[in-house]
């Protein structure tokens, strides 16, 4: 134990918990590269403003968990607690929208940044895959990035999660019923924050997690009734792609989102097997988001999927990946002359793309079988001076445990074929 310890609200990866995690990203990751999706990536803080702006001032993300600081030369920066603003800030930055054809398809993968009150599933740090396709509005697109997040929980194993699926509206009627909103929460029993956030944001008021609010909330108008003809028709274009693709979804009229920028198309992964924080991932439309830093209007979607709870889930259903064994062969060499050639074959194993492993620091047989054991490597190459001598290796099959000579030469050929 060292004097320093993990700052609150964050935890360390390690193997060979770490090697779930890689595969949940690239588990995620996979539909959307496969589906015109290209990499980006963005530096893990941003100046404050675009997230105050982006995000919305409004939001607990923003007025309250956000790491903000002032660096020595003077700017106001901020970690970032979500990707979307990033990824649009920096699209718009190097023209994306204007170099190729609409809509510019990127995914992400990183870490996040928030102060929150720490518990299961929720951290200071967490990571997350996201996927923005910007620049069109297409409700394909949506039910695009719908399907692909669904495809992506179900190439992992997970079969206890439901999608919520929402409509916020656009800027014609989303005022509209704001207003409606509004008037009927100046009539409740609110606390001050409450009301302040009323007056923000009211349809924020809606996602309050209170009962003794939930019960005052039964009568407010519905979202529903408001939205215009055009945002009716997109929502049901969505609904019927999705339908049709297979994908089963609930509509949640409750369903808002703790982000500002959303119109339209909102959706939320959530997983039974979670207890409180039982959001695995969530996005949706922003369209306005755009001009709101500054840019053209660019309607677009995205999506960002935690890959901390994503792992949760698989534990809350007890899915255990199958991992290959990331080590094919481990040499154990017996006796310096032995370890330098068995080094020699280890390196050419490597170059051949065999993922090879060694008994390093001149370890006896006993301990040296032990870490060949504890590798899960497929065979042990094993040599005394004997074995060198004759010219041979004896490749040990660490599953059925049966040894044979090989001989040296040729020896990478012969492991390979083996292996294939
Ligand atoms: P959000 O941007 O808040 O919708 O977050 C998208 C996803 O990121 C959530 O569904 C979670 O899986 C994950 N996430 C957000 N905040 C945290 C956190 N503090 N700790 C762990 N995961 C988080």
């Amino acid at each position: 134990m060292s004097t320093f310890q993990a700052p609150r609200g964050t935890y360390d990866l390690l193997p060979p918990d770490s090697a779930t995690f890689l595969a949940v990203r690239e588990a995620i990751s996979a539909p959307l590269r496969d589906s015109g999706y290209g990499y980006i990536e963005t530096p893990g803080f941003e100046n404050v403003e675009l997230f105050a702006r982006g995000v919305g001032e409004s939001t607990d993300i923003v007025s309250k968990e956000m790491y903000a600081f002032t660096t020595k030369g003077g700017d106001e920066l901020a970690l970032r607690p979500e990707g979307t603003a990033s990824v649009l800030r920096a699209t718009l930055e190097a023209n994306l929208h204007k170099a190729g054809s609409l809509p510019v398809k990127l995914w992400y993968s990183g870490s996040y940044y928030r102060y929150e009150r720490p518990q299961k599933g929720r951290y200071r740090h967490f990571s997350q895959v996201g996927a923005e396709a910007i620049g069109m509005e297409d409700p394909a697109l949506d039910a695009e990035l719908i399907i692909l997040a669904d495809q992506a929980y179900r190439a992992l194993g997970l079969r206890n999660f439901r999608i919520l699926l929402n409509s916020l509206g656009d800027k014609e009627c989303r005022p509209v019923y704001r207003a409606a909103l509004q008037e009927f929460l100046a009539g409740l029993d609110l606390d001050e924050d409450t009301v302040r956030r009323a007056e923000i944001n009211p349809l924020r008021v809606l996602d309050d997690k209170r009962d003794a609010v939930q019960k005052q909330l039964a009568g407010a108008p519905a979202l529903r009734d408001y939205l215009c003809e055009a945002c009716k028709a997109y929502h049901e274009q969505v609904r019927e792609l999705l339908t049709a693709a297979g994908v089963v979804f609930e509509d949640d009229e409750k369903l808002v989102r703790g982000l500002d920028y959303y119109t339209r198309t909102t959706f939320e992964f959530v997983h039974d097997g979670l207890g409180s924080q039982s959001a695995v991932g969530g996005g949706g439309r922003y369209d306005g988001l755009s001009e709101m830093i500054g840019g053209p209007a660019l309607p677009s979607v995205g999506w960002a999927l935690g890959v901390d709870r994503t792992v949760l889930a698989l534990q809350a259903e007890g899915i255990t990946l199958e991992l290959p064994s990331s080590t094919s062969v481990f040499a154990v060499p017996l006796g310096e002359e032995t370890r330098r050639v068995l080094f020699g074959v280890v390196t050419d194993l490597r170059k051949a793309g065999v993922a090879a492993d060694f008994a390093f620091g001149g370890k006896g047989l006993k301990a040296a079988m032990k870490a060949a054991n504890r590798s899960g490597a497929k065979y042990a190459l094993i040599a005394g001076e004997r074995d060198l001598a004759e010219g041979v290796v004896q490749l040990k099959d660490m599953v059925s445990g049966e040894q044979t000579a090989v001989a040296l030469e040729g020896i990478v050929e012969a492991v390979r074929s083996r292996l294939a």
